[in-house]
This record gives structure tokens, sequence and C-alpha cells, in this order.
């Protein structure tokens, strides 16, 4: 009944048993367990050819804690390649509104974060405010392949398009890191027309959550480069405990191991045709959701959960002044048990409140009526009964999206 949370909590019996298996392995000890390696490697070609790299058997990439530490690897092979290629200052990353992780990389990392505020109506980053955001010090452009906030997926194409644009008028030439964390599982099966990846020559990385929609238990992510000599040597650290070449490049050292061969148990057990009628199954139920709630009266959908626009999510916000905000909502749902979070936008649209809830694996169409009669119950009591002023932000308890530091932020964090 969690919706607020992206992670996958449906672990199959086989799944259980491998992970109980490997609990004493560790996924560095590559000397110790070859195996262990060999399903890892063979993880990243299966990806590097779902997203369309032009050696899939080539390439580099590797498992991760999840997408935070797979984001924070293609940032920094992204400021090591601009620092080869001649970039002195300050480097910069440009991107909409981003997972907290970006921000954690930018301040971690010394990079200079220029997250492009919402603009009018929009939820996304837009091609049109690149050259306003991009100069000779920007790394990478991230756009977000299923936003955080809202589940839209943002126009990679697009983006880069806009890019090579910027790079024909004499402008720098800007690659890009693509954060699909949810959308690296869903768009290849659900709308495999939609161009995202490396069929985009300027998309450099890719990370995503084998966590997330990847179907994997909780502790792995994936760091994939379009080509090998994307990521800089200065990266790479050759361990070669197997006698042969084994090249590392990771935050961790030590790390469990079972994540990696339950990712790859998943990848032979469903195969492309188990992902895509898993995945396709779970976003029949989001846009049936996405109708329930749009037919309610009060609420005007931001996302409806289409697999051309974004994640298997429904985001959604008051279309006129009630007298209760979301917040009242995601309170009463809480009380019935459902976890749903209520929160406002980023820049520069903070004082616009939204509602998204993430459907999973194992969510049925039944439990989205059960859901949808809990939010009319909800809706009737709180039109019935209206709080004398309605509920706040600070309020609610639980799940929020804040970033807010407890240091002051540097005055470069955002762009003029
Ligand atoms: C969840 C998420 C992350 C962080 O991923 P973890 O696997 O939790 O580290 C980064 N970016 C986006 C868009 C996400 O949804």
């Amino acid at each position: 009944m969690n919706l607020a949370t992206f992670c996958t909590t449906w672990v199959d019996d086989n799944a259980r048993r491998l992970m109980a298996e490997s609990i004493d392995k560790n996924i560095v000890d590559k000397d110790e367990y070859p195996q262990t390696a060999e399903l890892e490697r063979r993880c990243v070609r299966m990806l590097a050819d779902l997203w369309h790299a032009p050696g899939p058997a080539r390439t580099l990439g590797t498992s991760t804690t999840g997408s935070s530490e797979a984001a924070m690897l293609g940032g920094l092979a992204a400021k090591f390649r601009w620092r080869a290629g001649g970039g002195t200052g300050t480097p910069n990353l440009v991107c909409g509104p981003v997972q907290v992780c970006w921000e954690k990389f930018a301040r971690y990392f010394d990079v200079e974060l220029r997250q492009v505020p919402l603009r009018g109506d929009r939820y996304t980053l837009h091609p049109d405010d690149l050259a306003t955001y991009c100069d000779d010090n920007t790394i990478a452009v991230v756009p977000t392949f299923g936003q955080t906030f809202t589940g839209l997926y943002e126009d990679v194409a697009a983006i880069s398009a806009g890019l090579d644009q910027l790079h024909a008028a004499g402008g720098p030439d800007i690659p890009i890191h693509v954060d699909a964390a949810s959308g690296g599982f869903l768009a290849p099966f659900t709308a495999p027309d939609l161009v995202w990846d490396f069929r985009l020559p300027r998309v450099k990385s890719i990370n995503a959550s084998g966590h997330k929609t990847g179907l994997a238990p909780l502790g792995v992510g994936w760091a994939i480069w379009r080509e090998a000599a994307d990521l800089p040597p200065e990266l790479i650290f050759d361990v070669d405990y197997l006698g042969g070449h084994m090249p590392t490049f990771n935050l961790n050292f030590s790390r469990p191991g079972g994540q990696a061969i339950a990712q790859y148990y998943e990848f032979i057990r469903l195969g492309r045709i188990g992902y895509t009628r898993v995945q396709s199954a779970i976003h029949l139920v989001a846009e049936h959701f996405a109708k329930g709630i749009s037919g309610l009266g009060p609420f005007e959908l931001i996302h409806g959960g289409q697999p051309k626009h974004g994640i298997a999510a429904v985001s959604w916000r008051l279309a006129a002044d009630a007298e209760y905000s979301l917040y009242d909502v995601s309170d009463h749902l809480r009380s019935r048990g459902w976890l749903i979070a209520a929160y406002p936008l980023p820049a520069d649209r903070q004082d616009e409140t939204i509602m998204r809830a993430v459907f999973r694996h194992g969510f049925t169409l039944d439990m989205v009526d059960l859901l949808l009669a809990d939010i009319r119950r909800g809706l009737d009591q709180l039109t019935r009964n209206p709080r004398r002023t309605p509920m706040t932000r600070a309020e609610v308890g639980g799940f929020t999206h804040d970033a807010t530091p407890t240091v002051p932020l540097p005055s470069h964090r955002r762009a003029p």
C-alpha cells in the first residue's frame, strides 16, 4: 500500500533462495567469486544491448548499490572527459528538477548544479533553455527519464537536438547523461519507439536502478557507457586477481553480490517477453487509476501513466481552490493505510502542491478500485467537514522530497 516508493518489494521464491545462498558473496572479490563477476558482466552487456549501445559486447558498465552511485560515476566520467578536453575553472551540470543524488554529486564533487527552474506551465527541462544555461564549462546535460516529482519523461531526443543546434551555432559540444533510474527498465519494453538512449549519439552514459522497475531486490543499480572510450581511464582501476584484466570503477569496494546475481536471474527468467508483460500490466494499472482519479472531479492530471509519457505512476493537482489541501487527502489516505506523497513542485513553482502515486509490480486493478473508493470517501468527508484551515506540508509526517541541506547553499548553486 506504499505508493510513495519506487523500489520493488516483489521477490519470487527463487530470487529469495539466490539471495540467501549469496549472503556471503562479496562482489569485489572476483578471485573467489568469478562467476558472480561473470553474471554481472552479462547483465552489463544485456543492458548495453537493451539501450542500443553501438557495440554492447565491447562497452563498459558496472553494477552499483543503486542509481545514486551510478549517477555519481556518470557525473565523474563527464567531469574527467571535460577536463581531458581542456576544461578549466568550475565545471557545471545542467538539468531540470532532479533527484537528490544529483545535488549530492554536485556538492560532493565540487560541480555547480544549474537546475533550470520550471517556467510557466512546464514540468520538465526544455531545449529552449539550454543556450542560456550551458557554456564551455558544462560537463553534461542530465535529463531525467522518469522524473521523481511527476513521473514524466523528459524529452531526451529534443534536448539532444537542442544541444546539436547549440554546437552547430559555434557553441560547446555537450554530452548527455540520462538518469533513467525508473524509465530505463520500462520504456524499452512498453514504448520501444521512444528514442531516449544510446540511439542518440550525444548520450554517453545511462544509469538505472535494478531495484526499482528492474525487479531486482534492494541494493543494485547500473551505470553503462556508450562506448568504452567514454569512460576515462583514470576512473578505472585494474584488478588482476583473475590472472586477466578486470577493470573496476565503483565508489564502494566490498559490496554484496546477491543483488547482481538476482538481477541476472530476473533477466533470464523473464526475458524480454516477460519484462514486456510485467511492465505493460503495471502501466495498465496506472492508467486505470488515472482514469478513476480524473473522474472524481476535483483533480487535474499531470501524468496519466501512459508508457509514452512517463513511468507507471500518476501525478495530479487540485483543479481549483477547495476547502481542503492535497495534504488533507494524503493524511486521510494514510489513516486507511495508503502512503501517497503530497509535496510542492520545485523552483519556480514551489507554490503548487501535487500528489503522485507510483505503481509497482504486484499492484492490481482490484487494489486500484479499493484505493479509489478510499479517496472518494475521503473527499466526501473533507467536503462535509472542512477543516477551518487546510492542512499544510509541515503538519503531515513521513515522506518528503525536501532536500534542503542543513548548511547554507553555496551561492553558485543556482544559475542566474
Ligand atoms: C530513485 C532515483 C534515484 C536514486 O536511485 P537509488 O537507486 O535510490 O540510489 C536517482 N534518480 C531518479 C530519477 C530516481 O528516481
